[in-house]
């Protein structure tokens, strides 16, 4: 596999970076996953832009523009040969000669680029999305600034392996009584003809999946609030979704134990599913 870290195209194995990068030694790094289906982005913009945003707030400079970016992409999906699959970017603030709590001068340290591809034949066509999968309920320990996409994985790492460990699929936290997002994905409940799902501040991920699906389901006269919701409103719901770039809209069955509906993926997260990934396929570039 090709990889790139900062210009250069390289192969898995020869791709190096610091160990004083700050990324590394402080989780001082922002990333983001594109998917690629028929060989092409999905929702590039978006992720580009949610980047510039992490970045912004935490004064970290961008290693280069929207457009080299979208060029680096494209590259490597090309020479990786991805049909469908994901693109992962990291960007960190770079190896400052010491290691030290303070940022380095932006305008001695460098920040580090790193992308590299995942090919995932049956992305799409997921047999995960015809069975649905199964979440327990699991508390929030994440620090607040959960809109920024840092590397800093270690607690949601945590809550997969609270899921596996209990024999499900992920988890959804919960900070002072209200479902906030699932491990690695926004989550959402349909009761009714209503989707629920909590509305963007801090407290959680602003998904670029989530902002179009979201968008699709007003297109499709279904009714979006976006408010607090306990885990109980969210058993007692008819259906029940989460959303991510890697998983698209995955149907969720069940939810500390307690099924939802019949058991199976409900029609209207089916539906909205079909819609994402028929708008997707059509808008990637
Ligand atoms: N919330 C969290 C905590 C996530 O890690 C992710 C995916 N990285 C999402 C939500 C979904 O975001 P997106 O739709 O942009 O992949």
């Amino acid at each position: 596999r090709t990889v790139y870290v900062n210009g250069e195209y390289l192969p898995e194995t020869e791709a190096k970076v610091s160990i004083f990068d700050r990324a590394f030694l402080m989780a001082d790094g922002v990333y983001e996953v594109t998917s690629v289906l028929d060989g092409k982005l999905v929702d590039f913009e978006g992720h580009a832009k949610r980047l510039q945003r992490s970045l912004d707030e935490l004064d970290m400079r961008a290693p280069c523009t929207p457009d080299e970016l979208l060029e680096i992409h494209r590259k490597l999906v090309e020479l990786n040969g991805i049909e469908e699959g994901l693109v992962y970017l990291q960007v960190t603030r770079g190896a400052a000669p010491d290691r030290d709590f303070v940022f380095p001068d932006p305008e001695e340290v460098a920040p580090t680029l790193v992308l590299f591809t995942q090919s995932k034949p049956g992305l799409a066509d997921s047999p995960a999305a015809r069975t649905g999968i199964r979440v327990i309920s699991i508390e929030d320990a994440r620090w607040a600034r959960r809109d920024i996409k840092t590397v800093q994985l270690l607690y949601p790492s945590m809550g997969k392996m609270m899921a596996k460990k209990a024999g499900v699929d992920d988890a959804w936290m919960i900070e002072d009584g209200y479902v906030t997002e699932g491990t690695s994905n926004n989550a959402y409940f349909i009761k009714g003809n209503r989707i629920v799902t909590r509305a963007l501040s801090n407290d959680i991920l602003h998904g670029i999946t989530r902002a179009a699906v979201l968008r699709f389901a007003r297109e499709a006269q279904m009714e979006v609030e976006e408010r607090n919701f306990t885990i109980d409103e969210a058993k007692a719901a008819d259906e029940a979704f989460i959303t991510s770039a890697s998983t698209f809209v995955m149907p969720v069955v069940e939810i500390d134990g307690v099924a939802l509906g019949d058991g199976t993926p409900g029609p209207q997260a089916r539906r909205l599913r079909e819609i994402y990934l028929d708008e997707s396929r059509k808008a990637a570039i």
